[in-house]
């Protein structure tokens, strides 16, 4: 019996017409059973998915944006099937439904369960295009729904993964299947016990991709991306950057964590676990071996970038001439456990706390009206976080010159500083 492997394709590798054309060729010849393909959203509808949202919740009319949506994925299917092709009344279909959901009522008490009902149409409109487009090409592969795989608690938009139920399931439907066919499956959804959709947070597709192989005892897991691999910056914005070959599990967490998005954060961990390689490739060159992420891998002592955009400095500052205590740090960050934020960067003073976040600006001033009243609260929006592992002087110099730095630490290994954005 052939090993199992998985591989995951993201939303840049299924944006339109060519990328699928090319999807299909590089399966063409790595098609074989006991492999689990996993798709993503096309190109940006996730984004536009939560524009949709955001019209809604604001009591804005959605209905362009809505068919604008529905259009994209038409007129992808335009260029790939023939007219009277059963994809087209599908694709309808979806949006029919999501048209449907998203007149039911809205409130910020249900918003994040409405948004992964809402949220999840991408996924299922996508992998629905890429099955039948693969089938169509003479690569036949199943179609499965993740949510009958990947079961979680009903933490709506960041869902934990319930490993021994979801294991049950990969061995109990998945592996028989697989057995004869390949399967292809979305990323990122899920489904709680009560038979609700789930989403693992954003990008999180390679992450069900990890939870899969974990779940299937996979030999490995292949990332197709648009870069050769990973690299120790951003090629979009350093032109210069170099690949690594292989990195270490703990290497590549540590890279995720500070915001390196070729890979999402959580998918390292139960690979790691399991031992199982992971793999990040090139769909624009796919027979480049691109890096390998395992277990033996030498440790790297190449400096690396890592810019995080939108980004916000908030800073709680005590007014009753006290300093800060313990009790303000912990303070904090039970509401920010409550509003479900993450601290990037943490620095205290003998009269303030600083920290850096994702910008959420809804969220933001839910967190500033519960905690006006202990602190005198700032903040800067549109900041970046620039994390550099091993650095040298001279690239920091380089990286920084001017710039005016709004908060900056230093540890053995890390440097981290804190600027505004720059537009490119
Ligand atoms: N489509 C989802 C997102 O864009 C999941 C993913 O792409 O990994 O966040
Ligand atoms: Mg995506």
């Amino acid at each position: 019996m052939s090993k199992t492997l998985i591989y995951k394709f993201g939303g840049a590798s299924v944006k339109d017409a060519a990328a699928l054309v090319n999807l299909a060729d590089i399966l063409r010849n790595r098609l074989r059973n006991n492999l689990v393909i996993v798709v993503s959203a096309m190109g940006k509808s996730t984004n536009a998915l939560e524009e949709i949202l955001r019209m809604k919740l604001e009591n804005k009319d959605y209905s362009i944006n809505s068919t604008n949506l529905k259009d994209f994925h038409l007129s992808i299917c335009r260029d790939l099937f023939p007219e009277s092709h059963m994809i087209f009344p599908q694709i309808k279909n979806y949006f029919i439904q999501l048209n449907h959901e998203l007149n039911k009522a809205l409130s910020a008490v249900n918003y994040d369960e409405f948004y992964d009902r809402i949220i999840s149409f991408g996924e299922l409109v996508s992998s629905r295009i890429v099955m039948e487009y693969l089938c169509l090409q003479n690569l036949l592969v199943l179609w499965q729904d993740a949510r009958e795989l990947v079961v979680t608690n009903s933490d709506f938009r960041f869902a934990k993964v319930n490993w021994e139920e979801t294991k049950r399931n990969c061995q109990l439907q998945l592996k028989p299947k697989l057995a004869q066919f390949p399967v292809l499956t979305q990323g990122f959804i899920g489904r709680d016990r009560q038979g609700k959709t789930t989403t693992l947070g954003r990008e999180g597709s390679d992450f069900t991709a990890a939870i899969l192989a974990a779940c299937l005892q996979a030999v490995s897991v292949t990332i197709w991306k648009d870069v050769p691999g990973v690299l120790n910056a951003d090629p979009k914005r350093f032109p210069s950057a170099q690949l690594f070959d292989e990195l270490g599990y703990a290497q590549a967490a540590e890279m995720t964590y500070y915001g390196a998005s070729v890979i999402h954060p959580k998918t390292i961990k139960p690979l790691a676990n399991s031992r199982i390689p992971l793999f990040v490739r090139s769909f624009v060159d796919p027979d480049l071996p691109g890096t390998k992420i395992h277990q033996n891998a030498p440790i790297q002592n190449l400096a690396a970038i890592i810019l995080k955009r939108d980004q916000l400095l908030l800073s709680f500052k005590v007014t009753d001439f006290t300093f800060i205590e313990e009790r303000h740090i912990s303070l904090i960050y039970e509401k920010l456990r409550q509003l479900k934020l993450s601290v990037n960067m943490l620095q205290t003073s003998a009269i303030s706390i600083s920290i850096v976040l994702d910008t959420q600006l809804f969220k933001l001033q839910q967190l500033i009206s519960e905690l006006k009243g202990e602190f005198e609260i700032k903040y800067n929006e549109g900041m970046e976080l620039v994390t550099v592992l091993h650095p040298q002087k001279e690239l920091l110099v380089d990286l920084l010159g001017e710039d005016e730095i709004f908060l900056e630490q230093t540890t053995r290994n890390t440097f981290q500083a804190v600027r505004k954005a720059k537009i490119s």
